[in-house]
């Protein structure tokens, strides 16, 4: 493994400089085996400001904001860069996230390294001015010019279940449109981002204080960027219950808040549709990455017909899943990411049958590992929307299936949540897929298996489900200011 990533102990990125925390270090993890692989620079306060001061006058004191050229290519150099060391961080993602091998090779690092890409060519094609023509507005005869501007400094805050894929879904548009950044990442994978970090300084000509990365084991580090008033925008995923802190906070200096939130998204099935198949997948997806994805559809709704059938397909699919090793290249299921989250999970689980559900399969720890936060693919059935397990997000690999009278109903009852990130709709009948379609208010749909994630497909929630929208052209519109000159003609 390259010296350039952290094997043992891990380095901040303030001002273009790798350097240690002030408040020393603190471990990192490995889910799948609960061994201690190492150490991560734990930031104090003191580096936290450091890094808002060094990205403020990256912002405010050279040309980085209006050189869209040279970012496109610091943007292309940071990929390179990156697939050249692709093995080593596909290691250290599976080894801290315990995400399967399977997907690393898409979502989980190698899809959305590719996709800084994307973000390079936004930097060099956008139209960043647009004229209006000549107007006489109170009688004065005006050329008027649109212009899209950075923001400025944008904090970036990150939770630890898709590590890669959301620090660059951030770090990838925030740059090309000319902000300089300081990336907070979750305190369970600090060695994702401190080795992109280490990447960033040794192997790119991004200019020092552009991109600044502050690990800590202290979850408060990060509301600093939201009450800072140098920070002029923050760039949030995580919880439902932090993004209303992150918003309060940033409410202080009525900075941009820019949310991605938790997801409850239901998979509806049509009576239309193959039932056998629409349920297996929903049973198989609940189990990637153990559950752990924002936009994983948790609740099945099936037709009340079919409801016993479905109940039976779903828990042979989930039994058929085995939890294993994530560095094996089969395992699809990998562990949970720390015992305060399998306590969490099987808490959640203790509450279905405290309201009357029913585990169909699984509920427990698999047998077969000794060590590990792993959880067994679950499936819980008899309990209506209204239940605790329906309405909240667990974040494990949890299916609960809903009995629906009709189509109508079946829309009602996906709309009955806080939330709405995603969902999924399996039928035959285009018209009625259709009315489902526009039925369901979440900010993606997947139907028939469509895959809605992509460099250049915005994604994001309806409802407590966040504001605004990553990546595609309005994921990179979320990092710009609009600007209108008026010249008298
Ligand atoms: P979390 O909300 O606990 O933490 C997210 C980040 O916020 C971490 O970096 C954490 O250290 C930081 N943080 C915690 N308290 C803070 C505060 N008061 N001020 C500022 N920062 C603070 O979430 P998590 O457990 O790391 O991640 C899981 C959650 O993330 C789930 O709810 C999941 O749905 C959500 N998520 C959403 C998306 C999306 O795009 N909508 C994607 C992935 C994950």
């Amino acid at each position: 493994m390259s010296s350039l990533l952290p094997t043992a102990e891990s380095r901040l990125l303030i001002g273009g400089k790798l350097v240690p925390g002030a408040d020393g270090v603190f471990d990192t993890v490995n889910p799948a085996t609960e061994e201690i692989i190492g150490q991560a620079a734990n930031a104090g306060g003191a580096d936290m400001d450091a890094a808002i001061a060094a990205a403020r006058t990256a912002f405010d004191d050279t040309d980085w904001s209006r050189d869209h050229a040279f970012r496109a290519r610091c943007l292309e150099q940071l990929r390179t860069a990156l697939q050249a060391h692709v093995d080593e961080l596909r290691e250290i993602t599976i080894a801290e996230a315990g995400a399967p091998t399977m997907l690393t090779r898409g979502p989980q690092l190698e899809g959305p390294v590719a996709d800084l890409g994307y973000c390079a060519s936004l930097a060099e094609t956008y139209n960043w001015e647009t004229d209006l023509g000549i107007a006489e507005p109170m009688g004065i005869k005006s050329r008027r010019v649109l212009r899209r501007e950075a923001i400025g400094v944008v904090g970036a805050i990150t939770p630890w279940n898709f590590p890669h894929q959301i620090n660059f879904a951030k770090l990838g548009p925030a740059l090309a449109a000319g902000n300089t950044l300081v990336l907070k990442p979750a305190p369970d994978t600090p060695w994702c981002a401190a080795a992109v970090g280490a990447v960033i300084a040794e192997h790119t000509d991004i200019p020092p204080g552009v991109v600044n990365i502050i690990t800590s084991a202290d979850h408060t580090i990060g509301a600093r960027l939201t009450v800072d008033p140098r920070v002029d925008m923050v760039s949030f995923t995580g919880s439902t219950l932090t993004g209303k802190a992150v918003m309060a906070g940033a409410a202080t200096t009525l900075k941009k808040a820019f949310l991605e939130l938790g997801g409850k998204s239901a998979f509806i099935v049509l009576d239309d549709a193959n039932l056998a198949a629409a349920v297996g997948v929903a049973a198989f997806s609940v189990c990637v990455h153990a559950g752990q994805g924002c936009a994983i559809t948790t609740r099945l709704l099936v037709p009340r017909a079919a409801y016993d059938d479905a109940v039976q397909v779903a828990a042979a699919t989930l039994s058929g899943i085995v939890p294993g090793d994530p560095a094996d290249p089969r395992t699809i299921c990998g562990p949970l990411i720390s015992q305060r989250q399998r306590a969490r999970v099987e808490r959640y689980l203790e509450i279905a049958v405290a309201e009357g559900g029913r585990i169909v399969t699984g509920g427990g720890r698999p047998a077969n590992r000794e060590r590990g936060y792993y959880i067994e693919p679950t499936l819980i059935a008899d309990v209506a929307n209204t239940s605790t397990v329906a309405r909240e997000e667990i974040f494990g690999p949890v299916l609960v299936v809903i009995p629906y009278d009709g189509d109508d109903d079946a829309i009602r009852i996906a709309n009955d949540s806080p939330y709405g990130l995603s969902g999924s709709v399996w039928g035959s009948d285009p018209d009625r897929i259709r009315r489902v379609t526009e039925g369901v208010r979440t900010g993606t749909l997947s139907v028939n298996g469509g895959i809605w994630y992509s460099a250049d497909a915005p994604f994001g929630g309806y409802k407590q489900s966040g504001i605004g929208r990553e990546m595609g052209i309005a994921g990179f519109e979320e990092y710009l200011e609009t600007k209108l000159i008026a010249y008298q003609a």
